[in-house]
């Protein structure tokens, strides 16, 4: 390569390497694995070596990367908080033993042997036994200050059993289990998921309000005393994590020493297969020199210590073929495509499904039905395809295709500006968002009805029984006993989980109703400011935006949901089938109901309803349903192909007449809830 030559490909390299490290420390989104990321490094690395004139200090060779993200508070540090050296294989592990044996003149140094937390790297000052402040890593030489969020990690103690002071590094993580529960409350509010745990860690910590912190479960593990251990009388890494433990600080407990190199290997092909029983994820080992005192013979590179080296393992990664991509449709009606795999084994368990995790990804990878593909478990839980393998495509495979149309629904599929997210735009009147959205409704932390799983859900939008969540309240016994399988303790119990959900909270409720961006918190928030439905469904954008921690996001969404005549009929008809709408469960009786003395006539057949919901909705509301027009009809509700008759008589009597649309806005923008007096 000529001198020119390897000058671009060092630019580019740099740029490149520049670009990973951003998406990694400041959006929490990594787009390449940490092998493909090292790749890189090792070959930037190569060719500064080569062509030493092209060195620069700024070169990502030398920094750790990433800069904090601006919105808290920054911390500079005394020391570099360091990162560390990779080892891929035994022969570099190799190398490196032999290399710090001849560095300390000892043949067989001692090392000790820890697990490599794939988290957030945190430093943390104890003052006489005190937790007095807490930072991420950052770049090395200035983090951000997170002290209020580590306080609120349960597994991290304000104050030790002993009183001393010293610097700490630790990491702060998310338990594989606790990324389910999290993914599963987040694909519930509409959010989009974590990649992995590591993303969620970040995302968690590194932001202004610990309460977000505190409902994440984060954990934490501590490795390292960064200051304070000679004081101590600490002389091994091995005493300064036994230390740690006995201060009452977490520490990952399946550290060991390594008295040989041989040693070094049985831990690492232990652990290559037992790391997927952890409920944590690691992504190696990493081996440090025991004693502290080898730490200062050895030191440093500008970079990462000499005593320390983490060892990788290969990230698992086997090459299987799609046999189909299927697009699922969520609550929200964002649409989700997924990978159908020839099954194979992967990191201990068998794959037959990848998350493409979207649709840019799919573009970008160029990725068709009949690829054969690299597929992989990303944060070691949800596998995901890497790459695809070009030279078996077999011929004919087209470029997939976004789908145009909901294929649950066959609405128009429109893409939000500044999403990267696909969505039917068939709102309730899709299947598939009307069933996440009654399951959602029904949910634990929504309206916690008991016996409403999802399978009750599905028999009973097959069966018509209902067709909002207002139609649940009129559920009756015999109704249930129609459906296969019910039988009357069944029923029984439904019916009576649907009738205690009737005093849930104005917050259940919100949440229940799967309003955008209103999850459990954001719902709390509201009910509390408002106090009652009305007063929230009348609230315009500057006052919902006049709530503490509400954004203008968020307003305007709830403003757009209290807008449509479909859902303020569904509150109407809540709040008539006595549904709790205030935030203090103590309910008032309703006074009013909107139709209350009002005779009705129906004529024709509706859109909306059969004739039954139709009859069921007016009843509801208070009103009276007649079969035939008088003087006493207040208005008559006018279908396609009316009772010609009904509407001479109505003519006649000047009885008003409301076609369906304009009787469901009219009843809409009635006053709901009862009034006080
Ligand atoms: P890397 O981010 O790949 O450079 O790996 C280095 C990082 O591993 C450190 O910055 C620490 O945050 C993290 N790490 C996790 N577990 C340990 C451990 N037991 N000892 C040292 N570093 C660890
Ligand atoms: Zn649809």
């Amino acid at each position: 390569m000529v001198e020119r030559e390897a000058e671009l490909a060092i630019q580019r390299l740099r740029q490149e390497i520049s670009r990973h490290n951003r998406l990694y420390y400041e959006e929490n989104q990594a787009e390449i694995s940490d092998g493909a990321y090292d790749q890189l490094v090792m070959e930037l690395t190569r060719l500064e070596n080569e062509y030493p004139a092209l060195k620069r200090k700024d070169s990502p060779t030398n920094t750790v990367g990433g800069r904090p993200s601006g919105t808290l508070k920054s911390v500079v540090f005394d020391e570099p908080v360091l990162s560390l050296g990779n080892l891929h294989n035994v022969d570099e592990l190799q190398d490196f033993y032999h290399r710090t044996a001849a560095l300390l003149g000892d043949e067989n140094p001692r090392f000790c042997s820890e697990l490599k937390i794939d988290g957030l790297s945190v430093v943390v000052n104890y003052d006489n036994g005190h937790l007095v402040r807490g930072a991420t890593r950052g770049d090395g030489h200035q983090g951000e200050d997170v002290t209020m969020n580590l306080l609120a990690i349960a597994d991290i103690p304000r104050a030790l059993k002993f009183p001393v002071t010293v610097e700490l590094r630790g990491e702060v993580y998310m338990s594989r289990h606790g990324l389910d529960v999290l993914n599963q409350q987040r694909s519930r509010a509409g959010q989009a998921l974590f990649a992995n745990p590591r993303n969620a860690a970040a995302g968690s910590l590194r932001q202004l309000d610990p309460e977000v912190t505190r409902e994440r479960h984060l954990s934490a593990f501590f490795y390292e005393i960064r200051d304070g251990a000679k004081a101590l009388g600490i002389t091994s890494q091995s005493e300064a994590l036994k230390s740690l433990t006995r201060w009452g600080l977490p520490v990952e407990h399946h550290w060991a020493l390594a008295e040989s190199f041989g040693d070094l290997v049985q831990f690492i092909e232990r652990w290559a297969i037992e790391r997927h029983t952890l409920d944590f994820d690691t992504d190696g080992l990493v081996l440090k020199l025991d004693n502290l005192e080898a730490h200062t013979i050895v030191g440093q590179t500008q970079k990462a210590p000499r005593w320390a080296m983490a060892y990788k393992f290969p990230p698992e990664e086997v090459l299987t073929e799609i046999h189909d991509i299927v697009v699922s449709v969520g609550r929200t009606g964002v649409l989700t495509p997924t990978a159908l795999l020839k099954p194979v084994q992967l990191a201990g368990t068998t794959v037959a499904r990848a998350s493409l995790h979207n649709w840019d990804i799919i573009r970008e990878r160029d990725i068709r039905i009949g690829d054969f593909v690299f597929v992989r478990k990303a944060g070691e839980i949800i596998p995901e395809v890497v790459r695809v393998e070009t030279e078996l495509r077999p011929t004919g495979a087209l470029p997939y295709a976004i789908p145009t149309a909901c294929p649950e629904c066959g609405s128009e599929v429109m893409r939000m500006a500044g999403e990267s997210a696909y969505r039917c735009t068939g709102g309730m009147g899709c299947p598939a968002q009307l069933r996440e959205s009654v399951i959602h409704f029904a949910s634990r932390d929504a309206m916690d009805i008991d016996g409403l799983g999802e399978k009750t859900v599905d028999l009973l939008l097959e069966s018509q029984l209902i067709r909002t969540v207002a139609d649940l309240y009129h559920l009756t016994r015999e109704d249930l006993l129609k459906l296969p399988r019910f039988g009357e303790v069944l029923s029984d119990k439904l019916i009576a989980g649907i009738d205690a959900s009737r005093h849930r909270s104005l917050t259940r409720l919100l949440f229940g109703l799967g309003i955008r961006f209103v999850g459990s918190r954001v719902a709390s928030l509201l009910a509390s400011y408002f106090g009652d439905l009305e007063a929230l469904m009348s609230a315009s954008q500057e006052e919902l935006e006049a709530v503490p921690d509400v954004g203008e996001r968020i307003a305007a969404s709830v403003v757009e949901f209290m807008a449509q005549p479909v859902n303020r009929e569904v509150l109407a008809r809540l709040v008539a089938q006595g549904v709790n709408v205030q935030e203090r469960e103590a309910q008032k009786p309703l006074t009013r109901r909107p139709l209350e003395g009002q005779t009705l006539v129906l004529t024709g057949t509706f859109e909306h309803w059969n004739r039954r919901e139709a009859e069921a909705f007016v009843t509801d509301l208070g009103g009276r349903v007649a079969t035939s027009v008088s003087n006493q009809t207040a208005i008559v509700v006018v279908g396609e192909k009316p009772g010609e008759s009904k509407v001479a008589k109505a003519t006649s009597l000047n009885v008003k007449m409301m076609r369906e649309q304009e009787f469901l806005a009219w009843v809409a923008n009635l006053p709901i809830a009862p009034e006080t007096s």
